[in-house]
């Protein structure tokens, strides 16, 4: 290709722009365990041992550390986008860590003239995500115990200088809580921040472009603080990818999909965890109603045997596959459709990075199984494909969408296009071969398990876990765009082939349904568990209130069960109130034929109050009918009543609580500002509790 003197400055500026988001496959692999047979240049998997962070930059010769606390991938992204900007901008040499590696007592001996970043995801109640939890309680104590010995007071962190961003949610009540606190309590320690303590919210919509907007203001004071100069940026791939002609997918050590070594080797075991999943056969399946163009579905899996474990309240994680069309859409867009089952080396390129997925593995393989080809796509990286674009034209539309974050909200975010059908969107007929495929790796996430309110009770059935959940399914106004959920419309296939379909293809999706080498055959799908804080009183007498409209009902199934089955045993069970919203009688209603049965084993006990949002001539919510039960709510909140609310975040978890708060300011004769404290008090307390997303 020849470029004029417009295009270089055009590709420098793009370059520059965009250089960052093409680190993601530094942070990738943390099941690197399960990985170490994996062929690396370098023994990238060796480098990753120690869990000194000081010691571990001094060896590899860096001075910028990216740590991530992530549950769903975003702040692990934004670790590796901005480590890879950092050192192709502002020359950094950096690393980018998984928080859960290292250990922090020795942050008090971090060099002055390096910096710490530190990516945070608050989670649920304003907690840290999963992989934070020990840094965030070595920080939180009173007196955290660093490696020289300072106490708080001597301000022990006064040569630390960091960098820091928090991703939450405006709709939950602790919004951004994690990087807040660990802001603070860095601050207080002596450490020094440059740059403001961003804040991305979810609950807005504006991540990606909080995200963007905070780190150019904290580039320029990097830059100044450590006397850094801009420099020309050039593309650095993170990965090797390479064909190797002398294998091919029916070689015994290609990776098709399996997960690790041991299920490559047909020799899967525990523990099944977030690296390590059960391949869990479905017991049974069915649609708790199906109505046009929308689906819920009931599945038992069947966890028997694996060493699994749950107690009522707790989460399954299911993780999915992508369909088959949009798999072919991907590769066909990339010029790969002809060698999708070609074999490639994937290889680390920097001994601090680590290779995402285990390799030899086929260029089908890896976008089926292990990337994330379906999701909101961010304008820095179609701004990063510009060099690349097969046309003038098509570079041209990817500037402007790059630079132009209406427009790209406008024309991509907000119709719900894919990355593929981006760029078929830009270069209609035309392949887009020039993509480095390790750029397509490396800039798009990981695909991430899906996570689900468990909807059965351990006491009732403690090997078949059941999920009820809605097949995500949206057609925007005047569009002919249907945007798929990945996991539920994979769900459904595996649903339909259970129940006699030979292919699937639900909304003209299929999947490659028996999974890698048909080690999924006979309706099998990969799991986890994750235990949850949701959780029943341990006395089954204290009453409770439930709040679950839609598929928010799924654990209070779990409950209502539970506790139907200790009365039939003879046990004395509390006031066991459910508040449960859908649409209409005859559409939506989940569980309908199971809550008389269960009302027969609880008599007086169960009170199912129903709110039908679309039956009268004014819409009716669960929030509207806790206010009509004020007088009850009360009482049993008296009685010591424990409070559950599960579903929808955005909305409803609110006006539940804004609810209770003034059913109890009303009934108690005390002012709203009471009232929401009441019901504050209860939630740190653990009185009320919420599961909600
Ligand atoms: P995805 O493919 O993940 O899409 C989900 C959403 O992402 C879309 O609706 C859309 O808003 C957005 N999106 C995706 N692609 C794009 C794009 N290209 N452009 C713009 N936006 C896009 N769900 C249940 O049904 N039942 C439960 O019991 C349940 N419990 C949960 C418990 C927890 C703790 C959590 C965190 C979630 C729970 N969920 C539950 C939600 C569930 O995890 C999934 O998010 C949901 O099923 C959708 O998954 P999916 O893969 O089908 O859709």
């Amino acid at each position: 290709i020849e470029y004029d003197t417009a295009d270089i400055v055009i590709l420098t500026a793009i370059f520059a722009a965009t250089i960052a988001y093409f680190t993601k496959g530094t942070l990738w692999g943390k099941p690197k365990d399960l990985f170490a047979d994996v062929a690396h240049t370098n023994g990238s998997a060796k480098a990753g041992k120690t869990r000194d962070f000081v010691k571990k930059m001094a060896e590899s010769d860096r001075n910028a550390i990216f740590f991530y606390g992530s549950q769903t991938g975003t702040a692990e992204d934004y670790a590796s986008r901005l480590a890879k900007e950092g050192h192709a901008r502002f020359g950094l040499r950096t690393i980018v860590a998984d928080i859960e590696d290292y250990d922090f007592e020795n942050l008090d001996t971090f060099p002055s003239d390096h910096l710490a970043f530190f990516l945070l995801a608050t989670y649920g109640e304003g907690e840290p995500t999963d992989n934070a939890v020990e840094f965030y309680e070595f920080l939180s104590g009173d007196e955290p115990q660093f490696s020289e010995g300072a106490s708080a007071e001597e301000k022990p962190l006064q040569n630390l200088k960091y960098v820091t961003f928090g991703l939450g949610n405006n709709t939950y009540e602790h919004y951004n809580a994690m990087v807040r606190r660990i802001d603070g309590w860095l601050t207080k320690l002596g450490a020094t921040r440059y740059g403001s303590a961003g804040e991305g919210d979810d609950g807005a919509g504006t991540m990606e472009e909080d995200f963007l907007a905070w780190k150019e203001e904290m580039w320029q004071v990097v830059c100044k603080e450590m006397g850094l100069d801009e420099r020309e940026a050039v593309y650095e791939p993170i990965l090797k990818i390479t064909e190797d002609e002398s294998l091919s997918p029916e070689s015994d050590t290609v990776y098709l999909g399996e997960p690790n070594k041991n299920h490559l080797e047909g020799k899967a075991k525990g523990p099944y965890n977030s690296h390590n999943p059960f391949i869990a056969p479905i017991a049974k399946s069915s649609e708790l109603f199906s109505v046009k163009d929308r689906n819920c579905l009931h599945m038992e899996i069947d966890i028997s045997g694996s060493g699994l474990s749950y107690t009522t309240g707790d989460h399954i994680a299911i993780w999915p596959t992508n369909s088959g069309k949009e798999t072919d859409r991907i590769l066909n867009v990339l010029g790969l459709g002809e060698k999708r089952h070609s074999v490639i080396r994937v290889e680390a390129l920097d001994s601090t990075s680590k290779v995402p997925f285990p390799s030899p593995t086929t260029y089908d393989a890896v976008i089926r199984y292990h990337v994330e080809i379906n999701g909101l796509v961010s304008r820095q990286f179609v701004a990063s494909l510009a060099p690349f674009a097969p046309s003038d034209k098509a570079k041209a539309e990817l500037v402007r969408l790059g630079g132009d974050k209406d427009a790209f909200a406008e024309e991509i975010s907000s119709r719900y296009l894919n990355i593929a059908q981006v760029l078929e969107m830009l270069a209609p007929g035309q392949t887009w071969s020039a993509i480095p495929f390790s750029l397509i790796v490396e800039g798009l996430t990981r695909v991430q398990p899906r996570y689900y309110s468990i909807s059965s009770s351990s006491v009732v059935q403690k090997d078949h876990i059941a999920i009820t959940a809605v097949v995500e399914s949206i057609r925007l106004p005047g569009s002919k765009h249907i945007l798929k959920g990945v996991t539920t419309n994979y769900l459904l296939a595996l649903k339909q082939k259970q129940h006699g379909d030979p292919n699937p293809d639900p909304h003209g999706l299929t999947y490659n349904i028996t999974g890698p080498r048909n080690k999924y055959d006979g309706i099998h799908v990969p799991i986890h568990v994750r235990h949850s804080n949701f959780k029943l009183p341990s006395n089954p007498e204290k009453p409770i209130i439930m709040i679950g409209p839609g598929t928010g009902v799924a654990p209070f199934r779990a409950f209502v069960q539970e506790r139907a089955a200790l009365a039939a045993k003879g046990e004395k069970v509390g006031k066991t109130l459910l508040f449960f919203g859908c649409r209409n009688s005859n559409e939506d209603f989940l569980y309908k034929d199971e809550w008389p049965e269960y009302s027969s084993k609880l008599g007086d006990s169960f009170k199912l109050v129903t709110a039908f949002s679309r039956e009268g001539p004014k819409k009716v919510y669960v929030q509207h009918r806790l206010q009509e039960h004020a007088d009850e709510v009360n009482e049993l909140l008296k009685a010591g009543a424990y409070i559950y609310v599960c579903g929808d975040a955005a909305h409803m978890a609110r006006d539940v609580n804004a609810t209770f708060g003034r059913i109890i300011a009303e009934k108690r004769g005390q002012t709203e500002a009471q009232g929401e404290e009441i019901v504050k008090r209860m939630r740190s307390s653990n009185q009320y509790q919420e599961d909600v997303w």
